[in-house]
């Protein structure tokens, strides 16, 4: 069973973008994970294709359509299908490793991009999309957002990562941030590696990375100590 992405979107041009190169771009061509990225605007019904309508009570932008997005939804996903559907947001939950390993351990996701001031509440409550946050700031659109979270699932998919073990200790799996990292030279511009990366003993070795990581949660995200 590969990962199975639907994207709906006005921009089906923005995909696969970055997630067509590098590491998520071969494994889709190797047939590991797959994509389709479907207009939400050939779900339009009138003459002019068009997909959004004022604000009900008023104000500024433009509202995407519940019957055009259900429209476009209900064409490419059956009822029955057990992905989960997310709608980005930045009202939605925020975007963690942990959702993504829940995703990356599933069967795909089928992924909405919203686009003026968002979308009209009742298509979120009929089709149960789950809106998901990527960060505390407004995007012009949910492409960029969506390819952040594929790329994120993507790397943890098997077969994706060239070395199986290296998702295991990075930035957030155990709920701390990543050690630094060195490689040769040994000397540049006068600094050197540190003497326990170069002790070949790796107890020392592991109990400084654990240190370091600790210290750097500590002093930059001491958010994370306690959850
Ligand atoms: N008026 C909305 C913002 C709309 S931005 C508000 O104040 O909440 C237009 C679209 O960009 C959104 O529908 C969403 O799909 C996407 N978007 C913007 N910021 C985002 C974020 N931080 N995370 C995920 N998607 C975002």
């Amino acid at each position: 069973m590969t990962f199975k992405a639907d994207v709906f979107t006005l921009y089906p041009d923005m995909f696969p973008g970055t997630l067509g190169a590098a590491l998520a771009g071969k494994a889709l061509a190797d047939g590991l994970w797959s994509l389709d990225a479907y207009n939400i605007r050939d779900s339009a019904t009138d003459k002019h294709r068009s997909v959004d309508d004022t604000p009900a009570g008023g104000g500024a932008g433009m509202v995407l359509r519940a019957d055009i997005l259900a429209k476009a939804l209900d064409t490419h996903v059956p009822a029955n299908d057990p992905r989960p559907k997310l709608l980005m947001s930045p009202r939605g939950v925020p975007l963690s490793q942990q959702m993504v390993r829940d995703l990356a351990d599933g069967p795909g996701a089928v992924i909405v991009c919203g686009r003026f001031e968002g979308v009209d509440e009742r298509v979120i409550e009929a089709r149960g999309l789950t809106e998901v946050s990527i960060g505390d700031y407004v995007l012009s659109g949910g492409e960029v957002a969506a390819q952040v979270v594929l790329d994120a699932v993507v790397r943890l998919l098997p077969g994706v990562m060239g070395n199986d073990v290296s998702g295991a200790h990075e930035s957030f799996e155990d709920g701390l941030l990543e050690h630094p990292h060195y490689t040769r030279p040994v000397e540049w511009e006068g600094r050197t590696i540190p003497d326990v990366l170069r002790s070949g003993d790796h107890k020392k070795i592991d109990a400084w990375r654990r240190e370091r990581s600790e210290a750097l949660t500590r002093a930059r995200r001491p958010d994370l100590l306690k959850t």
